[in-house]
C-alpha cells in the first residue's frame, strides 16, 4: 500500500511510496541485487535529500533486522548492527563496564546513518563518531557482503560514505573503560574581547564543551561543560554558574535535558544534551551546520555577529562545538582541527533558506564544510574543492558500485559524477 515516507523533521517527503523493511540479512542482499537504485534510510534525522532514492528507487530500512550489539570486553570493541540507535548501543556498552568516547546531542540517531554523515559531539580531543569505527560490513551492489577494516587502504572512504557504497549492516567500534561525567552550565560569556587563545582555553576546559547563543545579543547565553570525573575540575572565570536547569533553546522546558548542576553520572547520560527516555518522533525545526578550521573560530563568530539581525529572527539556537581532525576522506572534519557552528532554525524553509545563503556568504572566507545531513546551499563545485580526497572516494564508489546503484542526485552532484 502506498505510504508517505518523510524524514524526522517532515521537511522532506521521499519519492519512494514505500519503505522496504527486510527482516533478514539474506533478504537485504536479495533486495539490493534485484534493484536498480537503492538508498538506505536510517533514523531519518537528516534535513536534506541525502537519503532520497529518486523516483523508481528503493528506500530501504534495516531497522527490522535482528538487532546485534555484541560487546567483546577483552578486546574492548562492540559489533553493532547499522540500524541500532546510539541510545540502545550505549546502554549495552555501559552494561559491560565500557564506554563510547563521545556522543551527539541526541541519542536517538542510528549508528550507520550518523557515521555516514560525519556526525559529531564536542571536545577539543574528540574526533567525530566515525573515528571510533574500526570495521564496516557492507552489502554491496551485487548483494554480497564486503568487510572493510582499518588496515585496508580503502577504509578512508568506508565510514563517512554518504550511503554511497552499499548498505551498512554492521560496524565494529572501539570502546574504552567506562567513565563518569558531570555537566556544569554557565551563563553569559561575552564575545567582545574573546581572542582565539581564550576561545581555545574555554573549549578545552572540559572533556566536551558547547557554547549556545540565539544571536539576539552578541556573546553566548550558555556554556555547557561536560567534565569527566577522572579529569581536573576546571576553573571557569569567564561566565557565571547557571541558577536553574537550562535548555539550549531559550524558553523551552529543561525537563528533557540531561542532568546538570555537576551531578556525576554515567557517560551516556551526560554526553548527549537530551535524555534517551525522551523520544521526539518529529521535530519542529530545521538545522544547518558549518565545520571550519578551528583557527578561524573567533573571526567566524564575529562574521556571524555582524549579520545577527538577519540570523536571529529565524533562529532557535546556535551551538558552537569543536571536533578533532580525522582521516575519513569525506568527513567535514577531515584533516582539520575543527570548530563546528550549528544552527537550529524555525521550521519555515522559505524563511530560513535566504538566511542560510547569507550565512554561507559571511562564512565563505573560512572554508566551511557543511554538515552532510543538514540544510545547506553551497554549490557542489565549491565543496569539491574543500575535500582533497574526494577523487579517491569517487574511485572507490566506482569500484564497489560500478552501476551507481547507491548514488542518488545528492551524491552525484557532490561527486561531480
Ligand atoms: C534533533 C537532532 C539532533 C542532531 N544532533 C546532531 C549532533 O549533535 N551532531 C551532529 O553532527 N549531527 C546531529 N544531527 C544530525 C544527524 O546526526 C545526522 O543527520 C545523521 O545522519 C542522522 O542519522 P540517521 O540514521 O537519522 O541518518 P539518515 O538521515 O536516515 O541518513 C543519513 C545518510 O546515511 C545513510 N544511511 C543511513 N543508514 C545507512 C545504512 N545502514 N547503510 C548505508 N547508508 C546509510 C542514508 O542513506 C543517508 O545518506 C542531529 C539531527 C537531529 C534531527
Amino acid at each position: 500500500m502506498a505510504e508517505t515516507v518523510t524524514n524526522w523533521a517532515g521537511n522532506i517527503t521521499y519519492a519512494a511510496k514505500e519503505l522496504r523493511r527486510p527482516c533478514s540479512p539474506d533478504a537485504v542482499g536479495a533486495l539490493v541485487a534485484g534493484s536498480a537504485k537503492v538508498r538506505v534510510l536510517g533514523s531519518g534525522h537528516s534535513f536534506n535529500e541525502i537519503a532520497e532514492p529518486g523516483s523508481g528507487g528503493v528506500l530501504l530500512s534495516i531497522a527490522e533486522l535482528p538487532p546485534v550489539v555484541d560487546v567483546d570486553r577483552a578486546a574492548r570493541t562492540v559489533r553493532v548492527s547499522g540500524g541500532v540507535r546510539y541510545a540502545e548501543l550505549a546502554r549495552a556498552v555501559y552494561g559491560h563496564g565500557l564506554a563510547l568516547p563521545n556522543m551527539a546531542s541526541l541519542p536517538h540517531i542510528s549508528v550507520a546513518g550518523s557515521v555516514a554523515t560525519g556526525t559529531h559531539g564536542s571536545g577539543i580531543g574528540n574526533g567525530s563518531l566515525a573515528t571510533s569505527v574500526r570495521e564496516v560490513e557492507l552489502v554491496t551492489a551485487d548483494g554480497s557482503v564486503l568487510t572493510l577494516g582499518r588496515g585496508d587502504e580503502r577504509f578512508g572512504g568506508a565510514v563517512t560514505s554518504l550511503g554511497a557504497l552499499g548498505v551498512v549492516t554492521a560496524l565494529t567500534l572501539d570502546l574504552e573503560p567506562r567513565f563518569d561525567v558531570e555537566q556544569h552550565v554557565f551563563t553569559e560569556l561575552p564575545l567582545d574581547g574573546l581572542d582565539l587563545g581564550t576561545f581555545e582555553t574555554v573549549m578545552a576546559s572540559a572533556y566536551s564543551v558547547s557554547l549556545f547563543t540565539d544571536w539576539r545579543e552578541p556573546g553566548f547565553r550558555q556554556v555547557w561543560l561536560k567534565r569527566r570525573t577522572d579529569q581536573p575540575l576546571p576553573d571557569f572565570p569567564w561566565a557565571a554558574p547557571a541558577v536553574e536547569k537550562m535548555h539550549p533553546v531559550p524558553g523551552m522546558p529543561a525537563v528533557n535535558c540531561t542532568e546538570q548542576f555537576g551531578v556525576p553520572g554515567p557517560w551516556h547520560e551526560r554526553l548527549p544534551h537530551f535524555r534517551a527516555e525522551f523520544t521526539p518522533s518529529s521535530g519542529a525545526e530545521l538545522q544547518s551546520e558549518y565545520l571550519l578550521p578551528r583557527r578561524y573560530a573567533v573571526d567566524a563568530l564575529h562574521a556571524i555577529d555582524a549579520i545577527r539581525a538577519t540570523v536571529a529572527p529565524v533562529l532557535q539556537t546556535c551551538e558552537v562545538r569543536t571536533v578533532a581532525a580525522d582521516d575519513q576522506w569525506l568527513s567535514p572534519s577531515y584533516g582539520r582541527d575543527t570548530v563546528a557552528l550549528h544552527f537550529t532554525w524555525i521550521e519555515d524553509t522559505a524563511a530560513v533558506l535566504p538566511v542560510v545563503r547569507r550565512l554561507e556568504e559571511a562564512l565563505e572566507a573560512f572554508e566551511p564544510r557543511p554538515h552532510w545531513g543538514k540544510v545547506f546551499t553551497t554549490p557542489a563545485q565549491v565543496l569539491r574543492g574543500r575535500y582533497p580526497r574526494l577523487a579517491d572516494f569517487r574511485t572507490l564508489a566506482r569500484e564497489l558500485d560500478p552501476d551507481r546503484k547507491f548514488t542518488n542526485a545528492f551524491v552525484q552532484d557532490i561527486l561531480g559524477d
